[in-house]
C-alpha cells in the first residue's frame, strides 16, 4: 500500500508491465462464472456498438457488479485475482500448518513467516517496540555526519529515505550490472501532489499533515509537538518534490541515463560523503553509477547541509514510522491505511488480515511461493499452447512491419533484427531463487519483514559489476500481469496470467486472440513504443531508426496523443496523451497484431460462423473489451489519471476500437455513430 515505493522501483527496473498493481482484496461472491469464456450476460445491447463499445460488450456486468468494499476498483483482473487468493490460501494454510518442515526449508520459511503476520496477539503486544533501536538511533542525532550515517544504515536495511540505490542492466552495454540511483523521498505517490494548485492537490496535503500528526501521536509524541513535525516533514518533501522529475521527464530513458563514476558523483552531488556511502552500503564496484535524475541528486545533497539537524530527525523518524506502518500493531496499521487507502484511492475498508499476509509472503518469499504455486496450479499444456500462440503472432508482427507504408526498408530491416531476437518467458523461471541464506523465524513479524528487505538488498548489491542474469524474472509466477524489458528485450508471462478470462485452454481461437493474444502482442509490441523503440535488438539505448522513419513515427504517435488527451473521465478529467504514449501505442499496436495472428490462425475457415450469435470477428472484439471491464473509484480514478502510465479501462477499449477498420465491419459501425473516426483521422502505428 505504500505507493512511494512500488511504482518507482518499478520504473527503475525498467519493466513495462501489462496493468499497474492491481489492488485486489475481498470477496464479493460475484461474477463466479469467470471460466466462461465469453459471457452475453455481461452485454448491454441497448447500448449501440457504435456509440460506446466498452459499455455495450460490459454494461450488465458493470451494473451488477459494485465494487466491494475492500476495492478501489473491481474488473476482471481482480475476479481473476480473488481466485488467486483461493489458490494461494490453500498453498499457505498447508505450509502454515506443516509441523514437521525441516529447520532452513522454504516451507519452514514460508510457514513461519505466514504464521508471524497472524499472530495478532504478539504484533499487538509489541506495537512499535521493534523500531526502539533505530528511533533512539535518531534520537541521538547532532550532527550533518549523524544524518548522514542513518541515511547509510537505512539505505544498506533496505529502507530508501531521501533515494533508491540498486542495481540495473547497464542502459548502454545491457549485458553489464552497474549501480544506479532513482529519485525518492516522498511520502505522497507523486511530486505533483505537493505542488499542485488544484482541489484535489490541496485536499490530499491537508490529509497528509492531518494522517502524520496522527501517527507521530500513535509514536509518543504530545499533538502539539506531533502538527509541528507534520509541518517539518511536509515542507522537506516539498522541497524534493521541488527538484524531482516529473512523471513525463521520467518516461525519457535518455534524460535518465547519465552514467558516471565515484569522482563524477562527488562532484555532481557534494554534501554526501559518497564514499562512506557506499563502503556503508557494503558496495565496492562504484566505476559506473547511472544517476537516474542528477539534478534531484544534487539538490538532495545540498539539502543534507542546509536543512537543520533537527529537522532531519524528525524526517528520519517519519519515514521510519511510515515504511514499517503496516508491519506494526493495529493503531498504526490501520491509520496507515485510513490515507493510503482511504484517502488516497476510496477504498472503504481494508482486506482482511489472511489476504495482506498471503500478499506479503508471496512478496517477500516471491518465488519460494512460486514454486509451490506452479506445482499445484500450473498444467504444462498451457505452456505449450501459449509457445504456440507466441510464435504465431511473432510471425504476424513481423508481417505488419514488412506491410507498413511509412517505414523505410533499412529500418524495416533492423525492426525484424529485433522481432527476432525478443526472448519469451512463460510461466515460471528455469532457475529458482535460493534462499538459504534468509533467516525467517518466530521472534516477530517486524524481523522477519526486516529480515527478507536486507536479503533483497543483498542480493542486489551482490549482483553489481556482474554480467547480467538472463534467467531472473521481474515478477513472481503468481502474479496476474505480463511485462516487457527493454534491456533484456524480452516478454514474460507469468502463470497467474494463464488464466480465464485471459487465456482459455478450451475457448475458440477468436476468444483468446482477442485476450492472451492481444496480451502478448501488446507486449511484443512495447519493444517498438515510444520508449521501446530506443533500445536495439541487444538490449542497449542506441537508435536504429533512419531519421525520416523517426519523424513519421512521431508524427503517427501525435495522432494517438490527441486522442487520448480529449478522451474525457469523470465529466472533467481527461487522460495525459503522453504519459499513456507508451502503453496505448502497445494496446493498438496489440489489436492489430492480435487481429492478423487470428486470421492467420483460422486461415479463411469459420470465419462467419457464429458462436451465441456472433461472428468471428465480433468475439474476438467482445473478448478484448471484456478483459478491460472494471468499476472504479473516483478517489482512485484521479489517483490514476495522474500516476498510472495506463489508460483508464474505458479508454483502453473505446479510444482503440474504433482505429480498427476490421473493427468497423464486425459490427457494422457507420458514420452517423457517436465514436465513429473518419479513416484518415483513424490512429494506425504497428
Ligand atoms: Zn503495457
Amino acid at each position: 500500500m505504500n505507493f512511494s515505493f512500488n511504482p518507482s522501483l518499478m520504473a527503475a527496473a525498467g519493466i513495462i508491465a501489462l496493468a499497474l498493481g492491481t489492488s485486489g482484496c475481498g470477496n464479493t461472491g460475484n461474477d463466479k462464472k469467470a471460466g466462461a469464456a465469453l459471457s452475453a450476460t455481461n452485454m448491454d445491447t441497448t447500448v449501440k456498438a457504435g456509440d460506446d463499445f466498452y459499455r455495450y460488450a460490459n454494461g450488465s456486468w458493470l451494473k451488477n457488479n459494485p465494487i466491494p468494499a475492500e476495492y478501489s476498483r473491481y474488473g476482471a483482473f481482480e475476479v481473476l485475482e480473488e481466485e488467486n487468493y483461493t489458490q494461494l490460501k490453500t498453498i499457505l494454510a498447508e505450509a502454515s500448518a506443516d509441523k514437521n518442515a525441516a529447520e532452513g526449508s522454504v516451507n519452514q520459511k514460508i510457514r513461519d513467516f505466514y504464521n508471524s503476520g497472524m499472530d495478532t496477539v504478539k504484533i499487538e503486544k509489541n506495537g512499535i517496540s521493534p523500531l526502539k533501536a533505530e528511533l533512539d538511533q535518531i534520537n541521538a542525532f547532532t550532527t550533518v555526519a549523524d544524518v548522514q550515517k542513518m541515511l547509510v544504515l537505512e539505505h544498506a536495511s533496505g529502507n530508501y529515505p531521501l533515494f533508491y540505490l540498486y542495481s540495473s542492466p547497464d542502459e548502454k552495454n545491457s549485458n553489464q550490472v552497474i549501480a544506479a540511483t532513482y529519485q525518492g523521498g516522498l511520502g505522497l505517490p507523486d511530486r505533483d501532489y505537493y505542488l499542485g494548485t488544484d482541489s484535489r492537490s490541496k485536499e490530499i496535503r491537508a490529509s497528509y499533515l492531518k494522517h502524520m500528526a496522527k501517527m507521530f501521536v500513535l509514536a509518543g509524541s504530545a499533538p502539539d509537538q506531533a502538527a509541528k513535525d507534520a509541518d517539518v516533514v511536509m515542507k522537506i518533501e516539498t522541497e524534493l518534490a521541488t527538484i524531482s522529475s516529473t512523471r513525463l521527464e521520467l518516461r525519457d530513458p535518455k534524460a535518465n541515463y547519465n552514467k558516471t563514476d565515484l569522482a563524477g558523483l562527488e562532484k555532481m552531488a557534494p554534501g554526501i560523503d559518497w564514499k562512506g556511502y557506499f563502503e556503508g552500503i557494503n558496495l565496492h564496484v562504484t566505476n559506473e553509477i547511472n544517476i537516474g535524475q542528477p539534478k534531484f541528486m544534487s539538490g538532495m545533497a545540498k539539502m543534507i547541509t542546509t536543512v537543520s539537524v533537527a529537522d532531519w530527525k524528525v524526517y528520519f523518524r517519519w519515514d521510519l514510522i511510515n515504511s514499517a506502518a503496516s508491519s506494526l500493531s493495529t493503531d498504526f496499521d490501520k491509520e496507515h491505511f485510513a490515507f493510503y487507502g482511504t484517502v488516497l484511492s476510496g477504498v472503504k475498508e481494508q482486506r482482511p488480515r489472511w489476504k495482506r499476509m498471503i500478499d506479503q509472503t508471496s512478496s517477500s518469499l516471491g518465488e519460494a511461493v512460486g514454486q509451490l504455486y506452479v506445482q499445484k496450479f500450473f498444467p504444462p499444456e498451457a505452456k505449450k499452447r501459449m509457445v504456440e500462440l507466441v510464435n504465431n503472432l511473432k510471425v504476424s508482427l513481423g508481417e505488419r512491419i514488412n506491410g507498413l507504408a511509412w517505414m523505410t526498408d533499412i529500418t524495416k530491416k533492423e525492426a525484424q533484427a529485433k522481432l527476432a531476437k525478443i526472448n519469451v518467458k512463460i510461466g515460471y523461471p528455469d532457475k529458482w531463487i535460493d534462499y538459504s541464506t534468509l533467516t525467517i523465524g518466530t521472534e516477530s513479524y517486524y524481523t522477519n519483514n526486516k529480515n527478507a528487505r536486507q536479503f533483497e538488498v543483498n542480493r542486489s548489491i551482490a549482483k553489481i559489476g556482474k554480467p547480467v542474469d538472463r534467467s531472473e524474472w521481474g515478477m513472481t509466477p503468481q502474479t496476474i500481469n505480463a511485462y516487457y524489458s527493454p534491456n533484456m528485450n524480452e516478454i514474460v508471462f507469468p502463470a497467474a496470467i494463464l488464466q480465464p478470462p485471459f487465456f482459455f485452454m478450451d475457448a475458440d481461437d477468436a476468444v483468446n486472440y482477442g485476450a492472451i493474444g492481444m496480451v502478448i502482442s501488446h507486449e511484443m509490441t512495447h519493444g517498438f513504443d515510444d520508449q521501446g523503440r530506443q533500445y536495439d535488438k541487444e538490449g542497449n539505448l542506441h537508435d536504429w531508426w533512419q531519421t525520416e522513419d523517426s519523424k513519421n513515427f512521431e508524427a503517427k504517435t501525435k495522432v494517438l496523443v490527441d486522442q487520448y488527451d480529449s478522451y474525457k473521465i469523470l465529466d472533467s478529467l481527461h487522460v495525459d496523451g503522453k504519459l499513456t504514449l507508451g502503453e496505448n501505442i502497445a494496446d493498438l499496436g496489440g489489436m492489430n497484431v492480435a487481429y492478423n495472428g487470428l486470421q492467420k490462425a483460422l486461415n479463411g475457415k469459420n470465419k462467419d460462423e457464429k458462436i451465441d450469435g456472433f461472428t468471428t470477428d465480433q468475439r474476438f472484439f467482445l473478448s478484448y473489451a471484456q478483459v478491460w471491464r472494471a468499476n472504479i473509484r473516483d478517489e482512485e480514478t484521479m489517483r490514476r489519471l495522474k500516476e498510472d502510465v495506463h489508460s483508464p479501462g474505458d479508454a483502453r477499449v473505446n479510444a482503440i476500437v474504433y482505429n480498427i477498420p476490421a473493427f468497423y465491419t464486425a459490427f457494422n459501425i457507420q458514420p452517423t455513430d457517436k465514436r465513429y473516426i473518419a479513416p484518415e483521422n483513424r490512429a494506425d502505428i504497428w
